[in-house]
């Protein structure tokens, strides 16, 4: 019986990659709160992992950690194996893992460019492919949602905001923007919804040293038109709304959650 409550996920089972901390975590509790069985996918720690699935497991949701390096394509299609076998059928992926290696440009090694191109946007490419694959051959599932499935990218601000000195960061941000929308164009035809969130400035270890330099709050804030850093789970809860029925009619769209940080705060003095 389908949920008169468009926002529930009960019934539906979600993997979350890079989700044993930061927003990758926050996104699989909210999920988890909406009503989902959730796999946590790790890489690092298994301690920070299952932290994660014991929050989870203590909301009443199934819940399972699975090491898997996204950019690899055995691990990933071991991880969709896996969490078929403990949870059923998938109906939401969010791929969320992703990282940093900032240098300037003359600076920046080969080895730097391709861990940031590997795991943001190759580490993308497999897991949505499995992702459209394992959708396809669970079929629809009308009493838990419209959908066939739901794909949600972690994107960034920077899939459209230039970054000078992480020039690897924002070209896979920037391919995202349009790995996300081409998938989009190509499976929506089946019930298949593929959207994406940008954050902006979340508090996670990602910008820790930048958030905790000297004077690096307050610049940070300068960019930021609603006035605070966000939390990880204000973009929790924008992934949660992208996963559930009530954003139904939502497909190829990237939901920023950047407290206004897209709006080129810098002109708002008539520029
Ligand atoms: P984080 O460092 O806390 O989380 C990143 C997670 O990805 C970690 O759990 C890490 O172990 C995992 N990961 C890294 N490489 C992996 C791999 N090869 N396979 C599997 N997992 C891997 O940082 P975060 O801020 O929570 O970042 C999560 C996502 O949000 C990233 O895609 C990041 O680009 C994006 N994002 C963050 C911010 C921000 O301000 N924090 C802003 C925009 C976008």
């Amino acid at each position: 019986m389908a949920s008169t409550d468009l926002h529930s996920l009960v019934g539906q089972t979600a993997i979350v990659t890079g989700s044993s901390s930061g927003i990758g975590e926050a996104i699989a509790k909210e999920l988890a709160r909406a009503g989902a069985d959730v796999v946590v996918n790790y890489h690092g720690s298994e301690r920070d992992a299952q932290a994660t699935v014991d929050d989870i497991l203590a909301m009443g949701r199934r819940s399972f950690k699975v090491q898997a390096d996204v950019a690899s394509e055995s691990d990933v299609v071991a991880m969709f194996d896996e969490a078929e076998r403990q949870l059923g059928p998938i109906d939401i992926v969010v791929s969320n893992a992703g990282l940093q290696r900032d240098a300037e440009l003359t600076e920046m090694t080969l080895d730097d460019w391709n861990m940031v191109i590997s795991t943001n946007l190759t580490g993308a490419f497999l897991v949505g492919r499995e992702a459209v694959r394992r959708f396809r051959k669970k079929g629809r599932r009308p009493e838990v949602s419209r959908a066939l499935g739901k794909l949600i990218f972690d994107s960034s601000v920077h899939q459209t905001i230039p970054w000078a000195f992480h020039v690897n960061y924002a070209a896979s941000k920037g391919g995202l923007k349009l790995l996300m929308e081409s998938i989009a164009q190509e499976v929506s035809a089946e019930g298949i919804r593929v959207n994406a969130v940008g954050p902006g400035a979340i508090a996670t270890d990602i910008n820790k040293l930048e958030r905790e330099k000297e004077g690096g709050l307050e610049s940070m804030l300068q960019l930021i038109p609603y006035g605070r850093v966000g939390d990880p789970v204000d973009v929790g809860r924008a992934v949660a709304f992208l996963a559930s029925d009530a954003s139904d009619y939502v497909v190829g769209q990237t939901l920023f959650v950047d407290g206004g940080m897209t709006l080129h705060p810098s002109f708002k003095g008539n520029g």
